[in-house]
């Protein structure tokens, strides 16, 4: 008996232990201490929480702390995560986005679903709610100026190129039409109280606009997010066609490098410092009364630093301007510098990485394009 389960323990440990197996199959967290044993899979413990609720399709138990009998070892022993992927991935399409650990819960459970209850990816053909180039549908928005959230018809047409959404249902005319290679989609369930909650951005005179909506079914969501994505790289495929499909995907849909509060001053740097929301969004710095303000107050173009932008720790010496929070930041650009401070010194050590990532990157020709538009403005 006691020979059986040291065997029994030693094929589990040799299974778990393979290099396939040492990222979690759903989210690549390093370590998964977890596994599937009806679906062969090794899994962290928060994708293992979101397997418990397959019922009838996935059966997790803990590596460490469970018993195992005989043929559940066996099973994993003959599947593991690279031939789980090979079957339930086999056919994710290329702008198909692929949550990390780090991304919010709808983002994760739904993947999760997608790939072995709904078995989306497993033939050709099944991916039409997101990828033939047309949707529409009823989205709750948020209203710009109540802050209450309405009924919108939403309709994305690739052919089109734009995104659109209808005040009344039956209306003709869209309320606003989005270019698609302006959007930026982003969930954001802190900020809007809803776990479904996502925010869109776009650019309308080159300036950036905020739209909020949310959908009671995690999945219509994801798919709005997903045909967003699968629009933007068929229309970017047109726009760029030697760019390679990698380049490519880096142009959809992004998260933002950092947002939060902090206290900034005005122009000549003696005004009074006020506190804002700030929002990262690659090269643009973007600050909001309100965290769910529909419009900017005001952007900052943030450079390379071969074009003269740096970023610096504190504030320089014999500032004026009154601020509460003792943990300053210079941004220097070529015109001016911009002044901020942070509530806690960690708060300034992820602002100020967060700019030294973007100020590093060369920028690109489109960069420049942007950069010029910035210098325009009055
Ligand atoms: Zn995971």
């Amino acid at each position: 008996m006691a020979g059986n389960m040291d065997r029994n323990a030693k094929a589990l440990q040799e299974a778990w232990r393979r290099e396939e197996n040492t990222l979690c199959a759903d989210c690549k967290k390093p370590d998964p201490d977890w596994a599937s044993y009806t679906l062969g899979v090794f899994l962290c413990f928060d994708c293992a929480g979101i397997h418990r609720n397959l019922s009838g399709i996935s059966k997790v138990k803990s590596i460490r702390m469970d018993c195992w009998e005989e043929g559940q070892i066996e099973f994993l022993m003959q599947h593991g995560n690279a031939k789980a992927k090979a079957k339930y991935e086999a056919h994710v399409p290329f702008y198909y986005y692929h949550p990390v650990h780090t991304d919010c819960l709808v983002l994760r459970e739904q993947w999760i679903r997608a790939k072995y209850e709904r078995n989306e990816f497993m033939k050709p053909g099944k991916q039409s709610p997101y990828s033939n180039g047309l949707k529409e549908g009823i989205l709750w928005k948020r209203g710009r100026d109540n802050g209450q959230y309405l009924l919108r018809r939403f309709l994305l047409s690739e052919r089109e190129g734009c995104l659109k959404y209808f005040t009344k249902q039956d209306a003709k005319e869209p309320k606003v039409a989005i270019k698609i290679d302006t959007i930026n989609a982003v969930f954001q369930p802190e900020k809007t109280g809803n776990p479904n909650g996502l925010q869109i951005t776009y650019l309308k005179d080159n300036k950036t606009r905020n739209i909020f909506v949310y959908h009671e079914d995690g999945q219509e969501i994801v798919d709005w997010f997903n045909a967003i994505r699968a629009a933007q790289f068929h229309y970017l495929k047109v726009a760029f066609p030697v760019a390679s499909d990698q380049e490519l995907r880096n142009r959809l849909t992004r998260n933002f490098l950092k947002e939060g509060y902090m206290e900034k001053t005005g122009p000549r740097q003696k005004e009074a410092f006020k506190k804002r929301w700030f929002t990262l969004d690659h090269r643009r710095l973007m600050y909001f009364k309100d965290p769910l303000d529909a419009f900017a107050k005001g952007e900052v173009f943030v450079g390379s630093r071969e074009q003269g932008y740096s970023v610096m720790e504190g504030l320089p010496a014999g500032t004026q301007g009154s601020f509460t929070w003792q943990h300053g930041i210079t941004i220097i650009t070529p015109d001016r510098e911009y002044l901020f401070t942070c509530e806690t010194e960690r708060d300034q050590q992820e602002w100020m990485t967060a700019f030294w990532h973007v100020i590093k990157q060369p920028m690109t020709p489109q960069e420049y394009a942007i950069e010029a538009y910035f210098k325009l403005r009055p």
